[in-house]
């Protein structure tokens, strides 16, 4: 069973009502971007929707829309960066799912990168670091 009342232990659903900081790359009525904070690659992003939800096959038809429309949006953004990059959900424990809100990653990729060596260290991103890339990816409309 989950927490009482959807998301309330959630640490995303807290992203969203903004109890805790969160940095912004996106975001509409019913759809977040946010920078991870523990990036695979330079501007690794995470697009979650408002609603808690746990998987993709739970999510309400209606806010499929918004949804890909969010990812695509932050896609475009992530162009800034790099041509190259993987987008993906991971779905269940066994699929590296470590928050159960749905969100979906935006992974860009570089020249000679291993984003998903199990061996490289995962550092926090720091301050200096997320200002530095939002100001390439939240600014403006790419559409
Ligand atoms: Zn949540």
């Amino acid at each position: 069973m989950r927490a009482p009342g959807p998301g309330t232990s959630c640490i995303f659903c807290g992203l969203i009502r903004r109890e805790s900081p969160a940095h912004v790359v996106y975001e509409d009525d019913r759809t977040l971007a946010f920078l991870d904070l523990f990036p695979l690659s330079r501007g690794h992003t995470l697009v979650v929707p408002k609603r808690h939800v746990d998987r993709i096959t739970e999510l309400p038809r209606e806010d499929y829309s918004a949804m890909l429309g969010a990812v695509v949006e932050v896609c475009r953004r992530i162009e800034r960066l790099s041509r190259h990059y993987n987008v993906g959900v991971n779905q269940g424990e066994l699929a590296g799912q470590i928050v159960f809100h749905l969100h979906f990653h935006i992974i860009p990729r570089y020249e000679n990168d291993s984003p998903f060596s199990r061996t490289r260290p995962r550092s926090r991103l720091s301050e200096a670091e997320a200002a530095e890339v939002l100001r390439e990816l939240a600014s403006g409309n790419s559409a």
